[in-house]
């Protein structure tokens, strides 16, 4: 251990230094409470033996502070008062003492009292270590909850906290944002053609080429299925369709072979449907993934491997979102 002698008495520190060093603990000593309370902030202290009465910090001001800063390893304190007072000895274990010794210190006392020390301190030591353990367990099982395990994208769930986020920021700054659904073209046929696994591992591919593709501040996740989602946080209608663009292009330029397409090319293809929120749209982050859908289905129909845009409000001539605009149809 590590062990911090704090004591402005010189016949004091020799008795406590030798007891120490003699149990082959490493020993650094201060001669007043100013230069310990130092040393306990940068030295990675164990164990304070420290004196009750010293020049600047006196011995249960340092025990207050030890507690109150503690941010590394515990430090087990040993308290050394010539005050024999039971009220004395209490408000100094009350300071955060751990033990205390009454002077004149005998060697056999400090011996014991070390003993117990090295226990607590490891004690501390592995509970520190476990909670270490446990906190990033917990970051990994958090993320491992919002990743997708087929591709390692970020899944639903991620992609429904982002937007929210991006949602929120985008009405309280007035910003402009944008989402494109993406869908892979003729799936069902290239996993009737190849097996599912072969399928599954287009789906990787396909991710793959999100990952390659995307800018910084661009996000991508698998949204289910066959589905994809590209997030765009600040970005205008056009450089949304510009970025759709990009992607559909690096997947249709990665060659996967579809021999199953029942119109060229015979590689795997994405369609995408691309929509914007602006400022002072009432639309909800729901409105939106119902319009970029809605976009989708234009792209398919027009005969996929393409991007396409639907307005966004106030642009467009339902000045209503599609949700409600279809309650309104209904007459709901
Ligand atoms: P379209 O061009 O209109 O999108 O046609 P499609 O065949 O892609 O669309 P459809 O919705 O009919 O079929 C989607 C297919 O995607 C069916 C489903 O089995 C497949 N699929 C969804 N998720 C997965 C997956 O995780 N792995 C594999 N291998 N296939 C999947
Ligand atoms: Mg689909
Ligand atoms: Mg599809």
């Amino acid at each position: 251990m590590r062990i911090l002698i704090a004591d402005d008495d010189a016949t004091s520190r020799l008795l406590l230094k030798a007891v120490v060093t003699k149990m082959e603990h490493e020993c650094l000593v201060a001669t007043d409470g100013t230069s310990a309370w130092e040393m306990l902030t940068s030295e990675g202290i164990d164990v304070l033996l420290t004196d009750w009465m010293m020049p600047g910090v006196n011995g249960p001001d340092l025990c207050r502070r030890v507690r109150d800063e503690q941010s590394g390893g515990y430090v087990y304190i040993v308290l050394i008062t010539g005050l024999h007072h039971p009220e004395q000895v209490l408000e100094g274990m009350g300071a955060g003492a751990d033990d205390f010794l009454i002077k004149p210190v005998d060697p056999f006392s400090v011996q014991t009292r070390l003993i117990a020390a090295k226990r607590v301190t490891e004690l501390h030591r592995q509970v520190a270590e476990f909670r270490a353990q446990l906190e990033a367990a917990n970051v990994e099982a958090t993320q491992r909850s919002l990743t997708d395990a087929l591709t390692g994208l970020g899944n639903r769930r991620r992609m429904e906290e982002d937007l929210a986020g991006v949602h929120a920021k985008a009405i309280r700054a007035g910003r402009t944002f944008a989402v494109t659904l993406f869908d892979v073209d003729h799936f069902k046929l290239y996993n009737d053609h190849y097996g599912h696994l072969a399928g599954d591992e287009a789906l990787r591919q396909v991710a793959q080429c999100f990952k390659m593709a995307v800018r910084a501040g661009e996000r991508a996740y698998r949204y289910g299925g066959e589905e994809f989602l590209l997030l765009l946080p600040d970005c205008s209608m056009e450089s949304a369709r510009l970025a759709a663009e990009r992607i559909r292009r690096t997947v249709a330029s990665s060659v996967i072979p579809h021999d199953a397409r029942p119109t060229p090319p015979p590689v795997v293809t994405i369609s995408g449907g691309v929509t914007c929120w602006m400022p002072g749209s009432p639309w909800s982050t729901s409105d939106l993934l119902l319009r970029a859908d809605e976009a989708l289905f234009a792209a398919k129909s027009a005969g996929r491997n393409r991007i396409h845009v639907v307005p966004a409000f106030p642009d467009d001539e339902r000045a209503c979102p599609p949700v409600l605009s279809r309650q309104i149809e209904l007459g709901t």
